[in-house]
């Protein structure tokens, strides 16, 4: 059974007896940021000298300087940048000013389980990986709320990383909903894992696979958006409720004779096989290599893949449908 941790395992003073720095002001960041502050703690935030997120930053009351004073300042670094941008953030604004007894957080473990960033010896190197998107993670926290946090001390220069890490976690409200344990490796192959092969690769192509398949068959598109996406949030919103026993509680039983028989003809052993494949390639480092070159050479094919989904009928149909569906509109 995993270990977790509550409010009452972690002590939050010790995170209000340090100086934070947190480097990057988009999703995570300034939800880790606003909400540390609100929890006593001392905070900067790092910024390049004309970024965008730099208004925002100072608009909400925090104090904004370049990244490099930041890290200078204070003795926990927070990297909340994009993953492909860190090596060079830590290499330009950080490294050299790390002392020992300092530490290093973030808020995913791809720079180092795939060695981008090669922190010294004296400082402690930490995670705290809120499970959820950085806007929900700062609304919870006003609310009284939290999202679910995992955390992970890769070096532990000091003896006091896990508990420092688990203040952390405090501040952002994390411990309120649970603090699960685990390791840089774990965190940063399971969630590449997670978001290629089901959340959004695995998701996204069976959708428009389903889609396609209607549509050529001569079917409207705007029955085959309903059919394929438009209610998969309501069957995941079953599954995240009560698991798979709720979802085929709540459909008929066609639906569930028809998912006992269809779905293994469509995810199949040979999907299995591909699925370890990409596991592997996660785990040889080969899949953060490519990404990396991609993105250094300018995201030429990430920008291709972005414009022919862009353009697929699908989200055209979609884009139209959902103009129309007065109750998306109020969930919005
Ligand atoms: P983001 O893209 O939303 O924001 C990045 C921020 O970094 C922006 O404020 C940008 O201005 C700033 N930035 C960009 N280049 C910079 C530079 N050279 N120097 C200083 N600042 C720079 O990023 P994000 O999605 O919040 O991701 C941050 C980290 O959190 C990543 O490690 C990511 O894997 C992790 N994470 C994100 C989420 C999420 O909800 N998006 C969830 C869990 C973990
Ligand atoms: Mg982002
Ligand atoms: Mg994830
Ligand atoms: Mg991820
Ligand atoms: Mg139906
Ligand atoms: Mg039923």
């Amino acid at each position: 059974m995993a270990e977790l941790f509550y409010d009452d395992d972690a002590d939050l003073s010790i995170i209000q007896g340090r100086k934070v720095a947190v480097l990057g002001y988009g999703s995570q960041g300034h939800a880790h940021a606003l909400s540390l502050r609100d929890s006593g703690v001392d905070v900067r935030v790092g910024l390049p000298e004309g970024s965008r997120s730099r208004v925002k930053a100072e608009e909400q009351g925090l104090r904004v300087t370049t990244p490099a004073e930041a890290a200078a300042e204070a003795d926990v670094i927070m990297i909340l940048v994009p993953d492909p941008v860190q090596a060079k953030v830590y290499e330009e604004s950080v490294k050299d000013n790390l002392k020992d007894g300092d530490a290093l957080f973030f808020g995913h473990g791809f720079n180092i389980r795939f060695g981008f960033i090669k922190p010294p010896a004296g400082v402690d190197v930490c995670m705290v990986a809120p499970k959820g998107p950085g806007h929900l993670v700062r609304r919870q926290y006003e609310e009284g709320r939290g999202v679910p946090c995992i955390v992970a001390v890769e070096q532990d220069a000091t003896g006091n990383g896990f508990a420092l890490a688990l203040s952390y976690a405090k501040g952002i409200g994390g411990t309120r909903a649970g603090v699960i344990k685990t390791t840089f490796t774990e965190e940063t192959e399971t969630d590449l894992f997670g978001e290629q092969a089901v959340l959004c690769g695995g998701t996204a192509a069976l959708v428009k696979a389903g889609f396609e398949t209607l549509v050529e068959a001569g079917y409207q598109p705007e029955i085959a958006y309903f059919e394929c996406l438009h209610e998969l949030k309501l069957i995941v919103d079953l599954m995240y409720e009560g698991g798979l026993e709720k979802m085929r509680w709540s459909i008929s039983e066609t639906a569930e004779w028809g998912d006992y028989v269809t779905g293994p003809r469509i995810i199949t052993d040979a999907t299995k096989a591909e699925m370890r494949k990409v596991l592997d390639e996660i785990r040889d480092g080969s899949f953060a290599r490519t990404w990396m070159a991609e993105y250094e050479a300018g995201l030429p094919k990430y920008n291709e893949y972005k414009k022919a989904d862009g353009d697929h009928l699908l989200e055209s149909t979609g884009k139209e449908l959902r103009k129309l569906m007065s109750w998306v509109d109020d969930e919005r």
